[in-house]
C-alpha cells in the first residue's frame, strides 16, 4: 500500500535472510585477545535478536547464547547511577564524544581526571564508583538490576573472564588512579575496579540483551514489567549519548550510515535501540579495528536500512 511501511518479509524470515548474508561475507575482523579469556569463544558464533515493545521477539543463529557483554554493560550501570545520582553526575563526568581510543589515558590527564563520557573505560569506572559508594553490595545491586531487566534469574558473570580482566587491567587500574589523584574516584581503587570488571563479565544472549533494554525504546518504561525504570528525560539523555558515543571511533560513521542509538562491546555484541519500536541485538565474536563486531556491524546496518530504522529520517 502506497505511504505505509511496507515490510519485505516477516521479521524472523528476514533476520534468518541477514544473518546468513553476514556469514557468507570474506571473513574478515579478529576476536579481542587483551583479555585472554576473551579470545576462548568460537568465533564463528553469530546471532541476532530483535524484541519488540509488544513483547515479540524475533532471532537467528546463536541469538539464544549468553556472550560476554562486555561495555555494553556500561549502559545496565550508567543507568542505575543516573537514578541514584541525578544531576551531580554530571559533575563527574561529561557527555560529550571522546575522539579518543576507548580506554585512552592522554585525555584524562587533559582534562583533569572528568572522563568525557560515560561509555569509555574511564567513564564507567566513575559510574562504578558512584555505584561502590552508594550501595553496601554494587555488584548484588547491578546483577539483580539485569535479571530483573531481563526477566532472566540465570544471568551471571562469567568467573574466568572476570579473573582475566583482573589479571590484565593495568590500563584500567591506571585510568582509575589517576581519577583518584584528581578526586573523580570516591571509593577504594581496587573496590571500584572489582565492580568495573565484574559488569564486564557478565554473560547475556542477544535476547536476553534485546529485552533488558526495551526501556530505552519507550521513555524509560519496561514494557513487559510495566515498571518505570527511568524518567523520559533520562532516556533521551542516554540514547544521545549512545548515539554519539556507543560505538567508539566509529559512532560517527555508525550514526551517518544506520542512526540508531547503539552500543558495542568488545566480545562482539551490539545493541541497537529503535525508538517505539524495540531493541535489536547482534553478536558475532571477530572485531573490526574500532572493537565493533563485523558481522554485527553488518546485520543491524542491513535490518536498519531494510525496516527503514532510523531516528534521523
Ligand atoms: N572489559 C573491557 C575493558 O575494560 C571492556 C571493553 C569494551 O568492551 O569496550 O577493557
Amino acid at each position: 500500500m502506497e505511504g505505509t511501511l511496507q515490510r519485505p518479509k516477516h521479521t524472523a524470515e528476514l533476520l534468518q535472510d541477514i544473518l546468513e548474508r553476514a556469514k557468507a561475507l570474506p571473513e574478515q575482523g579478529k576476536v579481542a585477545d587483551y583479555i585472554p579469556a576473551l579470545a576462548e569463544v568460537n568465533p564463528d558464533y553469530t546471532g541476532i535478536a530483535v524484541a519488540e515493545l509488544d513483547g515479540n521477539v524475533h532471532i537467528a543463529g546463536d541469538a539464544q547464547i549468553p556472550f560476554s557483554i562486555q561495555s555494553i554493560s556500561k549502559i545496565f550501570g550508567l543507568t542505575l547511577a543516573m537514578e541514584r545520582m541525578g544531576d551531580a553526575l554530571w559533575q563527574r563526568v561529561r557527555m560529550e564524544p571522546s575522539g579518543q581510543a576507548f580506554n585512552s589515558i592522554m585525555q584524562l590527564e587533559w582534562e583533569q581526571g572528568i572522563p568525557r563520557n560515560p561509555f569509555i573505560n574511564a567513564g564507567a569506572i566513575v559510574v562504578a564508583d558512584t555505584l561502590v559508594s552508594h550501595y553496601s553490595a554494587s555488584r548484588t545491586a547491578l546483577i539483580q538490576f539485569v535479571r530483573s531487566l531481563a526477566n532472566n534469574p540465570l544471568i551471571h558473570a562469567d568467573e574466568t573472564v572476570w579473573q582475566s580482566e583482573r589479571e590484565h587491567g593495568s590500563r584500567n587500574a591506571a585510568l582509575a588512579y589517576l581519577m583518584k589523584s584528581f578526586n573523580n574516584i570516591e571509593a577504594d581503587v581496587e573496590t571500584v575496579l572489582d565492580h568495573y570488571f565484574y559488569q564486564c563479565s557478565l554473560n547475556m544472549s542477544c535476547v536476553d540483551v534485546a529485552r533488558s533494554l526495551a526501556f530505552l525504546a519507550n521513555r524509560g518504561l519496561q514494557p513487559s514489567s510495566r515498571e518505570i525504570i527511568c524518567d523520559p528525560r533520562s532516556t533521551h539523555r542516554i540514547n544521545a549519548m549512545l548515539s554519539t558515543s556507543g560505538m567508539y571511533d566509529q559512532s560517527g560513521e555508525f550514526a551517518f550510515s544506520v542512526g540508531l542509538p547503539a552500543k558495542s562491546g568488545v566480545g562482539g555484541g551490539l545493541v541497537a535501540v529503535v525508538p517505539d519500536y524495540g531493541v535489536i541485538c547482534a553478536w558475532s565474536p571477530k572485531l573490526n579495528r574500532f572493537g565493533n563486531s563485523c558481522r554485527g556491524m553488518y546485520m543491524v546496518t542491513q535490518l536498519a536500512e531494510e525496516l527503514g530504522l532510523s531516528v534521523y529520517s
